[in-house]
């Protein structure tokens, strides 16, 4: 079964969660596309809004992946 949940930042494939190069920054939100490589994210990370990140593709095998 493959979900229908829309397209989410925290589900993209080019996604790497890493952490800030000061403690005080925390965890950033990196973006591996070629396009954007080592930039942040442009988000959203709010529960049901989706990005408009042209470049976004779904990460396979997460939860609800078939
Ligand atoms: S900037 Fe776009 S392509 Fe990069 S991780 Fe975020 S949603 Fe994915």
């Amino acid at each position: 079964m493959r979900t229908t949940e829309g397209r989410l930042a925290a589900r993209c494939r080019y996604l790497r969660v890493t952490l800030g190069s000061r403690p005080e920054v925390g965890l950033v939100n990196r973006c591996e596309h070629m396009v954007r490589e080592g930039m942040e994210c442009v988000g959203p990370f709010l529960d049901d809004h989706e990005t408009d990140c042209g470049l976004w593709e779904r990460k396979d095998g997460g939860p609800g992946e078939a």
